[in-house]
């Protein structure tokens, strides 16, 4: 479906893999790769396109991540200190935004954590040392076990961080969770690409900017993004169309000076990322004939002040079906966690020692982390 023919879908009816139906309406931006069967599914055949990208080397690139590593004093990579315990509970999403890295949409019923691999976090968490929680999917909160796993972190003196598309507060099954978050001191992660209308209903479909508005407002109203710090609000966003991330620090003025003005609207704090040249981003990116041009303005913007920062040094990311993988866009790419004694290894299989010593995987895709001020899931790196 082209953006041209996007349709705001009124209601939907969802199942959440447990056989529950729930009710949700949202916008669609496209359908999901792995509805419409495409090839690009397969990492494999997004490492293909990646690797015959054709891009130049600069003074401080060859355009192959690991040499670049190397030459940047890091001939391997390796974990700093675990903070961060992050899951992904599904792909399940009421969305199915263009740039999407995860190809999640309400079609990805299957893939939703259950309740035995949710109790396998928990326990890895008990051992991880981690200090924060960070949930994602999909639209984590799509997940029947969702309540019961923050409430779980929340007892367990974790900081809990939920990665929200705004338009499931919306919905009249989740519209309690701004004031239940808030009884929680859950930090609310708020994905918004634009504080104008136009560059969010595009990347995100049609509907989305009127219903992000009105998600930020009850967001507002519970507390949220008044400066206080138990109620904290973070919106993250990311280029629009084939450029690197601005300065965050100069949009996140911008955006609260525009957001205050035109809407009465507050957030506490903005994370800019960059767009990650995998799945739907990267079939887009195809589609455009922008594949080299892109991964040119990555590698060209190669950046080794970013290395110490990545997230994969402090955070480790666990897939809906209990597989552990470096980060969420390792994950997306099946390239599980490299860790000695367990060829494919699960949660189940964790060891704080263990992990420390493993080897972070990398591959080209890697430039979107070390691009300019360098992105990942807490913004920019330096
Ligand atoms: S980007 Fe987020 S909100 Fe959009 S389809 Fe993907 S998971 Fe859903
Ligand atoms: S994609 Fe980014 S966070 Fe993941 S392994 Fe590569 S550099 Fe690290």
């Amino acid at each position: 479906m082209s953006l041209d023919t996007q349709e705001f879908i009124a209601l939907e009816l969802l199942s959440t893999g447990d056989g529950a139906l729930i009710e949700v309406e949202g916008p669609r931006a496209t359908t999901s790769m792995h509805h419409r069967r495409a090839p690009l599914t397969s990492p494999d055949e997004q490492f293909l396109i990646l690797n015959a990208a054709t891009v130049r080397s600069g003074p401080t690139t060859s355009g192959i991540f690991d040499r670049d590593l190397e030459a940047s004093g890091w001939p391997v990579l390796q974990p700093a200190g675990l903070d961060i315990f992050q899951i992904n509970l599904g792909k399940l999403c009421n969305m199915t935004c263009r740039h999407c890295h995860v190809d999640s949409g309400p079609d990805r019923i299957d893939e939703n954590m259950d309740l035995g691999t949710i109790e396998a976090c928990l326990r890895a968490i008990d051992v991880s040392g981690a200090h924060t929680v960070d949930l994602t999917g999909g639209a984590p909160e799509l997940n029947p076990h969702f309540e019961y796993l923050v409430d779980e972190c929340v007892q367990r003196g974790k900081h809990v961080m939920d990665r929200c598309n705004l338009t499931i507060l919306t919905t009249r099954r989740y519209q309690h969770l701004p004031q239940w978050f808030a009884e929680r001191n859950v930090e609310v992660i708020c994905s918004l690409p634009h504080y104008r209308k136009l560059g969010t209903d595009a990347q995100r479909g049609k509907g989305t900017y009127d219903k992000s508005l009105r998600a930020l407002r009850l967001l507002n109203e519970a507390g949220y993004g008044q400066g206080d710090p138990t109620r904290p609000l973070t919106l993250v966003t990311n280029p629009v169309g084939a450029y690197l991330a601005g300065n965050q620090a100069s949009l996140e003025a911008e955006w609260k000076e525009a957001l205050a003005k035109n809407h009465d609207v507050y957030f506490d704090r903005l994370l800019a990322l960059n767009n990650m040249p995998m799945s739907r981003y990267l079939e887009w990116l195809m589609e455009k004939g922008m594949v080299e041009e892109y991964l040119e303005k990555l590698v060209q913007a190669f950046n080794p002040g970013t290395i110490a920062g990545l997230m994969c040094r402090n955070t480790l990311s666990v897939s809906w079906d209990g597989y552990l993988y470096d980060c969420d866009f390792n994950q997306q790419l099946d390239m599980k966690m490299d860790l000695p004694g367990a060829a494919r290894p699960r949660v189940q299989d964790f060891s704080l020692g263990i992990w420390q010593q493993h080897v972070i995987r990398t591959e080209r895709h890697c430039y979107g982390c070390t691009a300019g001020a360098g992105s990942g899931c807490g913004g920019a790196i330096t």
